[in-house]
């Protein structure tokens, strides 16, 4: 605490980040990161950003950015926008359609970070719990509140909703804005943005961390009605109007235009995540149904806060949440063949 500080400050929070330690010989499975590196299309744009025009301002209104992310998913830029990291984005739709006299709907499990935010912007979060099997009710995502987000894939619990699930959430809730976070959808769900076009009260999040390889770049974009968008850039102008710099907007273009090499990675992540799913299954861990780029596992006989002790000591590191109902599990982010590999056989030796 400080004299210096506001009442809103000395009350929040904060979030703390998953490690990022400076040793990097940790297989570091803890932060739900991309194992391949980005598109080299990506690279070689930033490279030509960085000996151009850096001395100048970018872009205020993320214009050549927006438009290739519209194009991407056949919308218009006017339903299209950009920000650095969908941590961002999250943060620009709480305080543009989250109003603070009503509880706003989050699930019970659910990414942590949307409570710091809650609490940054005077929101009170009403948590809906997750079923027995950690499935959102979808049903009692109703009533009067004041708006809901919810991650699909859910984080931790790597569990998709089905589209048609997110379709009904949309129906019952035609005069509140419904968040979707999708920072992890490109792993195997079917993303909302189709839906933009039927709902004026959806709005879809997503991120080029994940399924992209640009954690390090800080890309987030949203989808939704012109009504929204122009929400978010009232937020943004009373901000930072430059928000996002000029590598990240040259770098995040070009990702977006190399399908062939996002196909190709995602499709490895995915197809290393279903081999290890069996591997683990087999060893007796309950994992859920993973359609994102981490699992989430737990074993009968063993302490998952054990288990993340005694990995860290071997040189790997996944991610423990000290949190009520999943306070035994760990959250393991799928790395290459080889890293998994390697985990799999600490693993064997520790249970
Ligand atoms: N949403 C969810 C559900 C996440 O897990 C994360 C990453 N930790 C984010 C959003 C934020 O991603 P970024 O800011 O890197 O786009």
């Amino acid at each position: 605490m400080s004299k210096y500080w506001t009442p809103l400050a000395s009350s929040l929070e904060p979030y703390v980040p998953g490690e990022q330690p400076k040793d990097k010989t940790y297989i570091k499975l803890n932060t739900n990161e991309n194992p391949y590196p980005p598109s080299p299309k990506a690279l070689e744009a930033m490279k030509e950003a960085a000996n151009a025009d850096l001395r100048l301002y970018p872009d205020p209104t993320c214009e050549e950015l927006v438009q290739a992310a519209a194009n991407y998913y056949g919308l218009s830029p006017k339903q299209t926008f950009a920000g650095n990291g969908s941590d961002e984005l999250l943060a620009f739709a709480f305080a543009a359609f989250f109003d603070p006299a009503r509880p706003v709907l989050f699930p019970d499990i659910t990414y942590s970070f949307y409570k710091v935010y809650a609490k940054l912007c005077g929101i009170t979060p009403k948590l809906i719990p997750l079923d027995e099997q950690f499935q959102v009710p979808i049903d009692q995502f109703a009533g009067d509140h004041g708006g809901m987000i919810l991650p699909n894939p859910n984080a931790p619990t790597a569990i998709l909703i089905p589209l048609d699930q997110v379709r009904k959430l949309l129906e019952a809730n035609p005069d509140r804005v419904v968040i979707i976070d999708e920072a992890y959808i490109d792993f195997g769900g079917e993303s909302a943005v189709k839906l933009v076009p039927e709902y004026p009260n959806l709005l879809v999040i997503q991120t080029l961390s994940k399924s992209r390889s640009l954690a390090g770049l800080r890309v987030g974009l949203a989808f939704g009605s012109e009504e929204l968008i122009d929400g978010l850039n009232r937020i943004k102008n009373s901000f930072n109007s430059y928000t996002m710099d000029r590598l990240a907007l040259r770098g995040a273009v070009a990702a977006l235009q190399d399908e062939a090499y996002f196909q190709e990675t995602t499709a490895k992540v995915v197809a290393t995540r279903d081999g290890i799913i069996a591997s683990l299954k087999e060893l007796g861990f309950i994992v859920t149904d993973s359609k994102a780029n981490f699992l989430l596992i737990s074993h009968p006989s063993y302490s998952a806060a054990d288990l993340f002790k005694q990995l860290r000591e071997q040189g790997i590191l996944v991610r423990y949440f000290n949190s009520p109902r999943i306070d035994n599990y760990l959250r393991v982010t799928v790395g290459t063949d080889e890293e998994m590999a390697q985990f799999l056989k600490v693993l064997k030796r520790l249970i």
